[in-house]
């Protein structure tokens, strides 16, 4: 266990020798390459691009998938991934999780083998960048009720709508479209550059600066056959890959919440009112103590889940319990956090009010904290609250 753990029950114990040294090269990665340019990033509204190339030599893009270039390595081992990107900023893991976990999954599970080939090899080293557009301006939660279609041309496809909202779009070398053929929901890769196919940035975020968010405008685009992906039919399609991604997030939303408790421990060791350091007050205790037993819960979660989809067992609605748990007192914990800093919580001279602007974002993609209680509150009653 490193300074920068928390680790109160023990949980190391648990990890085998891939996961540890993974988790170790992460952290190293984040605070030495990552952090310096993360501030600058939130401020300017970019991701830091430099590092993707060093990400993908890493091995940290689709790590958990096997074949095709990918690291091959165990979910707990991705997991860590995640959770060391996001005790550096959710930016940093959205990126990771919208090119393995969205984009190079839904390509490895649901396209041809000439998809793989082309794509995955090429993603996985970072040399190529993927992004995922579900989400309209009108159909967030409900994306059943998208209006982007796609429309059979001789040998081909035309595909026309609008995404938002969409992680990577405007840097992205390939985008998985989903769309409606009728009633069907299909996925297709349509590449940057494709005559009708344009992106715009959102700008003015509070949240999730350091990362690419952007629509993307489809004027009938023409594709050929072999950009669909023929396995997907349905939301099962898409539903498939965000189950990947909300996976790496349950343990990402562990990694900003032990920035933030850490971050809260040591300021109120150090700061003093009335005479004495803060943290010797009792409900700052209280706090810091809420804090810590929430992520050793969290970690808990997160652990097992990982090993249920080692065994290939995990079930969506598990990953909902866990997304929604770990999302949510991440959230408290970096707003306890920024309490405990008093002033000094609201300053970029410290991670956390960056780390809880990012939060709200967490809380509201890959399913809102809301609609994964139904989708837990259906599995558990038989009764669909969602319509
Ligand atoms: C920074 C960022 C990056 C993103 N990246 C991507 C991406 O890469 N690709 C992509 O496809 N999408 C992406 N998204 C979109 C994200 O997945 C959606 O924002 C999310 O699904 C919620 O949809 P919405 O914003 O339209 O909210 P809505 O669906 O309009 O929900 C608004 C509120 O209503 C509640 N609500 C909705 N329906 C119900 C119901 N039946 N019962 C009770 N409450 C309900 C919700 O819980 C929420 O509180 C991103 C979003 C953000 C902010």
């Amino acid at each position: 266990m490193t300074a920068g753990d928390v680790d109160y029950y023990a949980l190391d114990e648990l990890l085998d020798d891939e996961a540890r040294m993974t988790r170790a090269s992460v952290r190293s990665f984040v605070e030495r390459e990552a952090l310096p340019l993360i501030e600058g990033c939130h401020a300017r509204e970019e991701f830091p691009r430099a590092l993707i190339p060093r990400m993908g030599e890493m091995g940290l893009f689709g790590a958990n998938l096997k074949g095709y270039g990918c690291a091959g390595l165990s979910n707990v081992a991705y997991g860590l991934i995640m959770q060391e990107l996001e005790a550096g900023d959710s930016g940093l893991r959205s990126m990771a999780s919208v090119q393995g976990s969205l984009s190079m999954y839904g390509i490895w599970r649901w396209g041809t083998e000439e998809h793989k080939q082309r794509w995955l090899p090429e993603m996985a080293a970072g040399r190529a960048i993927g992004c995922f557009g579900l989400t309209e301006p009108d159909h967030g939660s409900d994306p059943g009720g998208m209006e982007t279609r796609a429309r059979r041309d001789g040998n081909g496809w035309v595909l026309s709508g609008t995404k938002r909202w969409i992680t990577n779009g405007s840097v992205a070398d390939i985008a998985i479209v989903w769309a409606k053929d009728g009633d069907t929901i299909r996925g297709f890769l349509v590449e940057a550059g494709t005559p009708g196919f344009s992106t715009r940035d959102i700008k003015g975020k509070f949240s999730l600066r350091a990362s690419i968010t952007s629509e993307l405008i489809l004027e009938e685009v023409r594709v050929p056959a072999s950009a669909l992906m023929p396995g997907a039919e349905g939301l099962g399609g898409p539903f498939s890959c965000l189950n990947q991604a909300r996976y790496g997030i349950v343990w990402g939303a562990l990694g900003a919440a032990r920035t933030c408790y850490l971050t809260a421990l040591r300021y109120g060791q150090e700061r003093k009112q009335f005479d004495r350091p803060i943290a010797g007050y009792q409900l700052v205790q209280q706090k810091l103590v809420h804090m810590l037993t929430e992520i050793t819960k969290g970690q808990l979660l997160a652990w097992r889940l990982g090993r249920l989809k080692d065994a290939g067992t995990m079930r969506p609605e598990q990953v909902s319990l866990a997304k929604r748990n770990n999302v949510g007192v991440a959230l408290d914990i970096a707003r306890l956090a920024r309490d405990i800093l008093g002033a000094n919580g609201i300053v970029n001279e410290y991670p956390v009010i960056r780390h809880m602007l990012n939060l709200e974002t967490v809380n509201t993609y890959e399913g809102t904290y809301d609609m994964h209680t139904l989708i837990v509150g259906r599995d558990l009653t038989g009764l669909d609250a969602v319509r």
